[in-house]
């Protein structure tokens, strides 16, 4: 086996990858996790964490830190670097292209999650950085007891704006529909601080900048036909994500674009195996990536023995 030879190559270190690269590790398996940028995935511009089991609350770049350094410890190698293509070999194993070079495992998992989408109305793109966020924990500290819009109907949306309720008692919350999509005790924790005020069945048709910075947004209100202007200092964006499966082109996608996988994580090709966010899930948490993690490691464990007892 030389250097760029793995047993498992996983793509992406959010909480599915490095939860399926300590259990790979662990099981003996030569195993590294390829990583663009910090591990830790979507955990590292969350606040707090408080529905993992049997942590209680702990802040999300801490559980994301502990992830990375418990799967290190069990030999789990980390590899800093773009993955721009995963190509499958006629052998039936896989060639990971990276900005390092090739990598070569006979099994490879897609844990790449999924990026914020954009709300797509004018000003948008122009107050990128000037008042328009896409983290709350970022960029929240900044507005201190300013108004702040939050888009979005999801757990996102909610739990984000329930965090800037922190910062200011001026939390404006926008939503499309008249009901939230975020599950309930999350909703119920936000109308718990009596800091934020609804906008429901809204749209939002533009941001309007002054001085290069956010100073108001224009609304429809879809229960009365209505357009009009309210002043904001800042409008954070949560309206769900776009899965990233540009590195993996041939495997099947659910309608969503989402990675379609059984419950073994097993992808539509023999070898690639998906776990987090960019798989077709119905539940997308911390401990179900995690969980999705331990399972695909299992699963791609025993694969790897079976083609070695028939192909080598
Ligand atoms: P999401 O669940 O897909 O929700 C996206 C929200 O944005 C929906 O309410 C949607 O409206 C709205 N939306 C979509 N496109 C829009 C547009 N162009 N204009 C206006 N509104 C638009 O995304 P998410 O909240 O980011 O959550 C992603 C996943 O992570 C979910 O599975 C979620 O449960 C999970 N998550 C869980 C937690 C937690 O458990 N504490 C925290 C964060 C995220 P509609 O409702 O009308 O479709």
């Amino acid at each position: 086996m030389s250097d760029r030879d793995y047993d498992i190559l996983i793509v992406g270190g959010g909480p599915g990858g490095l939860a399926c690269g300590q259990y790979s590790a662990r099981a003996g398996r030569k195993t590294a996790i390829i990583e663009e940028m910090a591990c830790g995935g979507q955990t590292v511009i969350i606040d707090e964490i408080e529905n993992y089991p049997g942590l209680g609350t702990v802040s999300g770049y801490s559980i994301g830190s502990a992830f990375e350094e418990q799967a290190v410890t069990f030999g789990c190698e980390i590899i800093y670097a773009t993955v721009d293509l995963v190509e499958k070999n006629e052998d039936g194993s896989f060639t990971v292209k990276t900005s390092d070079g090739d990598y070569h495992a006979p099994a490879v998992v897609i844990s790449t999650g999924a990026k914020h989408r954009n709300l797509g109305v004018p000003g948008e793109e122009e107050l990128r950085g000037h008042g328009v966020s896409y983290c709350a924990t970022c960029d929240g500290p900044f507005f201190k007891n300013k108004k702040i819009l939050v888009c979005g109907g999801g757990d996102s949306a909610v739990q984000e704006a329930n965090y800037l309720t922190k910062l200011s008692d001026k939390i404006t919350v926008c939503h499309r529909r008249d009901r939230f999509r975020a599950q309930s005790a999350v909703v119920k924790a936000l109308e718990d601080t009596g800091k934020a005020s609804f906008k429901m069945n809204h749209n939002v048709l533009s941001i309007n900048g002054k001085d290069n910075k956010v100073s108001s947004v224009t609304f429809l209100d879809k229960s009365t036909g209505k357009e009009y202007t309210e002043d904001f200092d800042a409008v954070f964006v949560f309206v769900g994500n776009i899965p990233q499966t540009q590195v993996v082109p041939f495997v099947e996608l659910d309608e969503n674009g989402y990675i379609k996988t059984d419950n073994c994580m097993r992808t539509s090709v023999k070898g690639l195996f998906a776990v987090g966010d960019v798989r077709n899930t119905p539940f997308r948490q911390v401990v179900t990536a995690a969980s999705d993690g331990a399972v695909a490691a299992h699963i791609a464990s025993e694969y790897i023995d079976e083609i070695r007892k028939t192909v080598y």
